[in-house]
This record gives C-alpha cells, structure tokens and sequence, in this order.
C-alpha cells in the first residue's frame, strides 16, 4: 500500500504569506523559514505586525480568498487520488488554508492552527507537535505504508528523509545543491513518473 504527502504551498498552491505581502504591500511579512530559521520567532514576527496593522482573520482571509493553486495542480492532485492514499502536510494553518483546499476538492490536510480571539484578531498559534511532517510519515510507515514524499524547501527535508522515497518539487537552487539525494522536479508530470516509477 502506496501513500504520497505532500507539501502544500510551493507545490499546490503559492507561498500564502508571499501573496498577502504583495496585496497588502506590508514587505516584512515577505519573510521566510529562509530568513529566519527560527520558527517560533518568525512566526512571532508575523503576528506582531497582523496586530500593529490591526489585520483580522476574516482580512486576511478575503485576500487568500482571491488565491488559485499554482497552474495545474488540482488536475495533478485529483488524478494522483485515482492511484494513491494522498496526505498534505503543511506548516500553514487551516485557518488559512480552507479556501484553497476547498478549490482543491478538500484533499485531507494535516497542519497547524490559529488561536482567534472574539473579535477576530490572531493572537497566537499551536502547532500539532514538534517535527510534524517527519513524525507523520513516521506514523504512516508505522500503519505499514510505503510512503513517497514530495516538497520544495527546507522545512520538507526531514519529511522526505523518513520517506521510503523523497523527491524535490520546483525548490530553489540552494535546496538542491544542499539535498542532492533526492530527485527534483518542475512539472507536475515529471513528479508524477517520479512516484509511479518507485518499485
Ligand atoms: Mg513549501
């Protein structure tokens, strides 16, 4: 029994806090796990300038609204569920995500969640637990799953490590010279054969 994860944003969808720096023109909020390794202070990061601006969840959710996933995915994803269990783990919240899993035909997600106060500001966030993209394959392998795993940054490679196989999507020239064990590739069907070819 075959089960795939994926990544979601860089694979399926784009870079959410990428896009809702360019709608709202706040550069800060550009920032990345590239940037600064540290999570929790990226994240804290983030949140400080969400309250200083006084940007709601229902704000930001009206700009993710207007989000697509990336050209192509959802007919790679719904041909993809034809042949294989398929699981999206993410470092995004489902707070964020939902308007884009709706318009991916509500593929299973497992990723972290927002804490929103009455009046709809963001006042923190809990993560599922530590590791969580590598603690989840680890589950999946546990329940007797091959698992084959794909994603595009740093925050994947652990994913793909505890993977039987690990596969590169679109990541950036740092990541592959970095990660030259896993196979990398750009197109949706590329990745495809890619999975359908492990024994
Ligand atoms: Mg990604």
């Amino acid at each position: 029994m075959r089960l795939v994860c994926l990544d979601l944003e860089g694979v399926l969808v784009p870079e959410i806090w990428i896009e809702f720096s360019k709608v709202t023109n706040i550069d800060e909020l550009r920032l990345t796990t590239r940037d600064i390794a540290d999570y929790d202070v990226l994240m804290n990061k983030r949140l400080n300038i969400l309250k200083e601006r006084g940007l709601t969840i229902s704000a930001i959710q009206e700009v993710i609204l207007e989000l697509d996933p990336l050209p192509g995915a959802k007919p790679f994803l719904d041909d993809l569920r034809r042949e294989y269990q398929v699981v999206i783990l993410s470092d995004t919240f489902y707070e964020f995500a939902s308007p884009l899993m709706e318009k991916l035909g509500w593929p299973t997600l497992f990723c972290h969640r927002l804490e929103i106060s009455s009046d709809g500001s963001v006042e923190g966030y809990v993560l599922r637990q530590k590791d969580p993209k590598r603690q989840s394959v680890k589950a999946f392998k546990n329940m007797n799953y091959t698992v084959l795993a794909a994603g595009d940054s740093y925050n994947d490679t652990t994913m793909l490590a505890e993977a039987d196989a690990g596969f590169l999507f679109r990541a950036p020239d740092s990541v592959i010279t970095e990660f030259p064990q896993y196979p990398c590739a750009n197109e949706y069907s590329e990745l495809r054969l890619l999975f359908d070819e492990e024994p």
